[in-house]
């Protein structure tokens, strides 16, 4: 894929980039290298206040981040504005919260003295360069939530990003060195898929992150696996929305629709399968439908558009193969399935529910990354668990109950890195982020996110002996 703005908008290409040459892949390895060995012995409040100022810095460049970010991949200007306040907020966290996450930390539970120690702890030490490999769908958010904890860490990082969205690609590395980084602690190169392993096989580079599709997951994890690198994997999700009868029917359905649509339909938590009871079946699907209809899909820069186009004219025509596969396998189509009439230039999809999926349909068991709803009809809880978990994806769920046994009874039981109970899935700094099964492995936020590169050494010191008889 060449590397270039194109507006999703109009399908006009704005710009072009060239690609980073060998000699310059080299140039910024070395430096990262060098880097790193003297970026590691800086301390958390120096590397905080570094944070902190890249910050402000993002926040005052709120608008024009947030325009470029639309321009390059189509998502609601007022969501572009909300995802660079979010990314403010998770480096603003790992500032200020780094330094206690990674303290050293006394073994749990038992003491060590029977292993001849006067004392010994953990301590979280950075691994050194880390390449992070990033999707298009949240261009800022995605890297922020790699770059902030693992600059705290004390690593430094190189950033592949998607090839559309080369704009807000340079403007990270910019925002990072204006804020007083190091030259070499954020480094954005402007490379192609194909040019990553050789990045990746690189004696200079520690480990990767990589959050996109599983076909991109699973090459850099076999070459990550051939060099013995650590891995982080987000990959894609289809996750289920349950609605049992004790919910607030009317709320869920409202929620549905911001859940499924949200980024134009391209998240990966996104709720994409609504499983719901016959009890409230007929009523949540005739709310939600109404709902996702009634959604304005149109230009992503004027205020009053709920619903933007695709970022790439290869993802709209995956959606709509996804959706006629379904129907000419007996899918109904209860809105949208199809381009809208009055935007001819552009890829716009509309807000589309199916019902009636079985699953020789490929939306049953692949991922719409786009504003298509699934909604399956259950007879009970145990029905309702045995559908969210026919997907070879296990990201995050949801489940709409006031009955604290259901809720323990799905928790016990779904197959996904997250349960949320009468509310959407959302990501947050606190809170680990990450899937099971093809969805991936690790976990990205909080804690479990920041000392995912982290080697954590044992620190083992000797009691003194008895006697020396
Ligand atoms: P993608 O095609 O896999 O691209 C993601 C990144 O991987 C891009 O930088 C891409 O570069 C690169 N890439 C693609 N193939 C590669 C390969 N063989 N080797 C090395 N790098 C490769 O995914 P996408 O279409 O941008 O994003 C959509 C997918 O990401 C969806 O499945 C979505 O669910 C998933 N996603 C997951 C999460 C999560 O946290 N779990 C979050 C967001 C998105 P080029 O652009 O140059 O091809």
């Amino acid at each position: 894929m060449p590397i270039a703005t194109v507006n999703p908008a109009s399908g006009e290409t704005l710009r072009t980039y060239d690609e980073l040459g060998t000699g310059e892949i080299d140039e910024r390895l070395a430096k990262a290298a060098s880097t790193f060995r003297s970026y590691r012995l800086t301390t958390f409040p120096e590397r905080a206040r570094l944070m902190e100022r890249a910050a402000d810095l993002l926040d005052q460049d709120q608008e024009a981040v947030a325009r470029t970010m639309t321009t390059e991949m189509g998502k609601p200007l007022a969501a572009a504005r909300a995802e660079a306040a979010k990314c403010a907020k998770a480096m603003r966290w790992y500032a200020r919260n780094a330094e206690g996450l990674l303290g050293d930390e006394q073994p749990a539970g038992s003491d060590v003295a029977d292993s001849g120690a006067a004392w010994a702890r953990v301590r979280y030490r950075p691994l050194g360069v880390i390449l992070a490999v990033m999707p298009w769908n949240f261009p800022l958010w995605q890297v922020i939530r790699f770059a902030a904890p693992a600059l705290m860490a004390g690593n430094v990082g190189l950033l592949k990003h998607a090839s559309n969205v080369p704009q807000t690609a340079l403007y990270q590395g910019d925002l990072f060195r204006r804020a007083g980084f190091p030259e070499g602690v954020f480094q954005t190169l402007l490379i192609s898929s194909t040019a990553v392993e050789g990045v990746l096989r690189d004696r200079r580079v520690a480990a990767a992150t990589l959050t996109g599709s599983e076909p991109a997951g699973r090459s850099v994890a076999a070459i990550a696996g051939d060099e013995v690198k650590r891995t982080v994997l987000e990959l894609g999700g289809s996750d289920p929305f349950v609605v049992m009868p004790s919910a607030e029917v009317e709320r869920a359905a409202r929620v549905a629709v911001t859940a499924r649509v949200q980024n134009n339909g391209q998240s990966c938590i996104a709720a994409k399968r609504f499983i719901v009871h016959t009890d409230v079946h007929d009523e949540f699907t005739r709310l939600f439908t109404a709902r996702m209809a009634g959604l304005t899909v149109g230009d992503p820069m004027a205020e009053s558009t709920d619903v933007g186009p695709l970022a790439t004219e290869q993802g709209r025509t995956d959606v709509e193969e996804l959706v006629d596969d379904a129907v000419q396998r007996g899918a109904t189509v209860l809105c949208g399935g199809r381009r809208p009439r009055d935007l001819r230039q552009g890829w716009f999809y509309e807000p589309t529910v199916l019902t009636g999926i079985t699953p020789d349909m490929r939306i049953h068991h692949e991922e719409a990354f786009g504003p298509v709803a699934t909604v399956y009809r259950v007879q009970s809880l145990d029905e309702a668990v045995e559908a969210a978990n026919d997907t070879p994806f296990g990201l995050s769920s949801s489940i709409w109950t006031s009955d604290e046994a259901e809720q323990e009874r799905f928790v016990r039981d779904v197959e996904a890195g997250g349960v949320f109970f009468n509310g959407m899935t959302a990501s947050h700094p606190a809170l680990p982020f990450g899937g099971v099964k093809r969805s991936g492995y690790g976990r990205e936020l909080s804690g479990h996110g920041i000392r995912e590169f982290c080697n954590a050494t044992t620190v083992w010191h000797a009691a003194e002996p008895a006697s020396d008889t």
